[in-house]
């Protein structure tokens, strides 16, 4: 007899497990399926391990400027395989966690391919058996995977996704990065610092071109200036491996062809939702345009019973999405009544050297929406903390409503950014405007204060500018 079961999620990344947990919490009978590692992407080979190891790389970095801080290291060296050691450790001990947060919720976890095989149904296949499940709602949380280059499939010894970069064979002298948005750009910055020649081939005319414009020409002078070669609007001709590495001609923003070997390329222009094998045509799942799986607010697909959440369906793909989504379809299956999620709520982050943090519009985004803004600018040149930490590259800018002063969005570049994102977030959730803002009193001395500057700039009454 098949077990059964309240509720059944495919795939337990952080929009999988959370929901399972949420589940159970809610007094559901609940499994969780998954074919590889528990955690998912993010905690097996994404968010955590890339954190690991950019962790690694700024210690490494603040070893090699001591002398800045009056202090002295010598001899100082970089051993790439313990680096790799170090971050696979902890995505190992996050894995484990998931184990026992499984075990303690009381959810059972089948491990092996699932697929939808009827209303209520699903097959769990693992090693040539396969076992049958049902459950009165299926989760779908089977995330994505990495994007391949049309000429060029990586094949983890020249050619690289983020897995290979993550655990990689050597280090590599001459690394070339296609695409600029947060994986691509992470691994850049992790790369650069731990000494490879890096460049990053970008096709839109600015890198991390989903953050505000201010915010991607900052960051492209300070990779520059630690030596990365940026090449924006421009494009892969020809991409081959060889002998040495990897030959490309990049058609660069002029429309000339410049053609150069790299030893490694890392390839990472976005992911495809993992929508195959799942038996979605079967039940009837509709995907959107970009066949990512289509729901309502709440996680419901066009399938009673089926719910979808994570980067299986539509953007931002990002951990905390899909977590939030995960509880979200948790107490509505549970028949509560929770809040829809507001896209423009969701901070996006991304970890390179110096760190990047957003919330909401850009100023560009918000006049496009008709928005008549107040713009605030804060440079960490004037903040005292940042000064003290020796971290004075970066700024903070934020936008509001002229009219009703609503905090529309706000963007940071900088040491700490990625801590800090949430005190705006919790400002954009609670529909904050200047007002309050400027009532909130921010401890000194935190790199935090350029938060307060900014809005403050944006009403033209900053104090340390
Ligand atoms: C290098 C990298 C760095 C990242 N850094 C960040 C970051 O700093 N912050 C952030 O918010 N996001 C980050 N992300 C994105 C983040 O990892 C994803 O948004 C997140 O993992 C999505 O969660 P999910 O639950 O939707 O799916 P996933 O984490 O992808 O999990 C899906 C799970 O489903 C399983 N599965 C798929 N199909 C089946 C099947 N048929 N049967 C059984 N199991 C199946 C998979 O094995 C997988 O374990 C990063 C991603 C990468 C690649």
């Amino acid at each position: 007899m098949a077990d059964n079961y309240d509720v059944i999620v495919l795939g337990s990344g952080p929009g999988g497990y959370v929901a399972a947990i949420r589940c159970a919490q809610l007094g559901l009978k609940t499994a969780i399926v998954e074919r590889e590692n528990l955690g998912g992407i993010c905690l097996n080979w994404g968010c955590i391990p890339t954190k690991a190891l950019l962790r690694s790389a700024e210690i490494f970095h603040y070893m090699q400027n001591a002398k800045d801080y009056g202090l002295m290291a010598e001899k100082i060296s970089a051993d790439l395989d313990a680096v790799v050691k170090r971050s696979r450790g902890v995505a190992k001990q996050l894995n484990q966690g998931v184990t026992h947060l499984m075990k303690k919720n009381k959810i059972t976890v089948h491990m092996g391919d699932g697929k939808l095989i009827g209303k209520g149904k699903l097959s769990v296949t693992r090693d040539g058996k396969v076992e049958e499940l049902t459950a009165k709602n299926i989760i779908i949380a089977t995330g994505a995977r990495a994007r391949d280059l049309p000429q060029l499939k990586a094949d983890g010894k020249r050619v690289w996704t983020y897995r290979h970069a993550m655990t990689p064979p050597e280090m590599p002298k001459k690394l070339l990065v296609v695409g600029s948005g947060a994986i691509g750009i992470e691994f850049a910055s992790f790369y650069n610092d731990m000494g490879a020649d890096v460049t990053v081939v970008e096709m839109l005319d600015r890198i991390v071109p989903v953050e505000d414009a201010d915010v991607s020409a900052f960051l492209e002078k300070a990779l520059t200036k630690q030596g990365m070669k940026i090449l924006t609007g421009a494009k892969i001709d020809k991409i081959a491996t060889g002998d040495k590495g990897v030959t490309a001609t990049i058609k660069d923003k002029a429309g000339k062809d410049v053609t150069d070997e790299y030893s490694h390329v890392i390839v990472a222009i976005g992911i495809v939702p993992n929508v195959e094998n799942l038996g979605l045509e079967d039940v009837g799942v509709e995907p959107d345009q970009r066949f990512h799986i289509k729901t309502d607010d709440f996680g419901r697909t066009n399938v009673d019973g089926v719910w979808a959440i994570g980067d299986v369906t539509a953007p931002p793909w990002l951990a905390h999405k899909a977590s939030h989504e995960g509880v979200i379809v948790a107490e509505a299956i549970a028949g509560n009544h929770p809040h829809a999620l507001d896209v423009r709520n969701i901070p996006g982050c991304t970890y390179c050297h110096p760190q990047i943090a957003s919330v909401g519009l850009t100023e560009a985004k918000a006049k496009e929406a008709g928005y008549e803004v107040k713009v605030g600018n804060f440079p960490f040149i004037g903040n005292g903390k940042a000064i003290a930490l020796g971290e004075a590259e970066g700024f903070v800018k934020t936008v509001f409503d002229a009219k009703t002063g609503e905090l529309l969005g706000a963007h940071m570049i900088g040491a700490e950014v990625t801590e800090m994102i949430q005190g705006y977030t919790v400002g954009k959730t609670l529909e904050t405007t200047e007002a309050e803002l400027m009532e909130t009193v921010f401890p000194h001395p935190t790199i935090s204060e350029a938060m307060h500057e900014s809005v403050l700039a944006a009403y033209g009454r900053a104090i340390h500018i």
